[in-house]
């Protein structure tokens, strides 16, 4: 048997709906992402969305709207996708790592205000895995102190944190729809907020920054082509009226495989925080101390089951140490649970009997792989 690691769900209402913009002339800024961002920011209960090609691209903007630059600093995780960390990085300012909780993997919110300098322009929490970072105490340090919050949430859309959605927290929220999260455009991100500025200096500067006008060759400011086309909004427009039956499928698949690796001794199955409501993303489990995690992904790997050792630690990518002279021991717990992890097969559709052969092949790789010299 092979499972995958993650797989899209594409109905023939999805592939109906792309073949019909590609028998129009308008293939780009047209109606298909206007219509894509209503249906998001209403989603998301903000007032502005603006639909760009990347969530990488999202974070950017709104790293670059909020005037972030040199010699400042942004306060985030060190537990998630390079992207998050990366997009402070676009704009010559300094991520400042906090280290994160070990049940919820989110950033540790008692540890931000020893982090803040006087250089320190914003916090961006990441909602790893689909689970929402804890935003009260969050919000309530950024005010206390004057920042600016940037909330990634490219694992998370449909998640709720005390019955709001996530997105709606910071003064922006960016979600992401590569082909293995939870609705997918192909490549695309978009860009929610209630703040009027961050949304049209976002709008122009996806668009090679043009103004409102959109007059072709009149250009306001630096800008990029982070433009989404139509092809991919409406493929986004589609799944989107599919998120909430997805995101129950995926509830499910997670609590089968809940139940079953209840019964492997040692394993920790994901902590979810009694305040939130999750969009599960990954599913992803911590082996215990003693196993070799590599040995085990090899293992599943040789016997057709998908798996990745999500996330490694941020602050330790040889250019994070280059630049900024991060080491092995700066975040004790991000290093230790990052040495355990492994996300398995999870998607829509996974089958009863797929989990059943991922978990007794996972069963099998632990007891023979129990050894880390092994
Ligand atoms: C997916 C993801 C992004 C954005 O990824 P793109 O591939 O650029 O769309 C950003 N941050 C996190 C945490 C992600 O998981």
């Amino acid at each position: 048997m092979r499972v995958p690691l993650s797989r899209p769900d594409l109905s023939q209402n999805d592939r109906d709906i792309v073949m019909r913009v590609l028998s129009t002339d308008q293939l780009s800024i047209g109606p298909m992402v206007t219509e894509f961002e209503k249906a998001i920011a209403d989603r998301a209960s903000c007032k502005y969305a603006v639909a760009v090609n990347s969530g990488t691209s999202g974070l950017h903007l709104i790293v670059r709207s909020l005037g972030i630059g040199d010699g400042d600093e942004v306060i985030t995780t060190p537990f998630s996708f390079i992207a998050s960390s990366n997009s402070i990085m676009f704009e010559r300012a300094k991520p400042v790592f906090v280290d994160i909780r070990p049940d919820t993997l989110n950033i540790d919110p008692d540890r931000i205000e020893r982090a803040i300098s006087g250089k320190t322009k914003a916090i961006l929490p990441v909602h790893a895995f689909g689970q929402p970072a804890d935003m009260e105490p969050i919000r309530e340090i950024a005010n206390r102190h004057h920042l600016a919050i940037i909330e990634d949430s490219c694992e998370a859309i449909g998640a709720e944190y005390h019955g709001r959605p996530a997105g709606s927290f910071g003064d922006a929220g960016v979600f992401a729809f590569y082909p293995n999260k939870q609705i997918t455009t192909g490549e695309g991100g978009i860009i929610v907020t209630n703040n009027e500025e961050i949304a049209k200096l976002s709008r122009s500067m996806r668009n090679q920054g043009r103004g409102e006008a959109n007059t072709w060759l009149a250009h306001e400011r630096l800008g990029f082509n982070y433009r989404l086309d139509e092809m991919s909004a409406a493929l986004g427009l589609s799944q989107l009226k599919q998120l909430d039956g997805f995101l129950e499928a995926r509830a499910r698949v997670a609590e089968t495989y809940n139940q079953k690796l209840r019964r492997i001794d040692g394993v920790v199955i994901p902590h979810i925080a009694p305040s939130v409501k999750m969009s599960w993303f990954v599913y992803v489990i911590q082996l215990p101390a003693h196993v070799n995690r590599d040995a085990v992904a090899q293992y599943l790997d040789e016997h057709g089951v998908g798996c990745r050792p999500y996330f490694t630690p941020i602050h330790l990518q040889p250019f994070y140490s280059r630049l900024f002279g991060y080491k092995r021991g700066d975040y004790p717990i991000t290093e230790e649970v990052s040495s355990r992890t492994l996300a398995l097969p999870f998607f829509n559709r996974l089958l009863e009997a797929e989990i059943d052969y991922v978990v007794e092949t996972l069963n099998n790789a632990i007891h023979t792989k129990q050894s880390k010299t092994a």
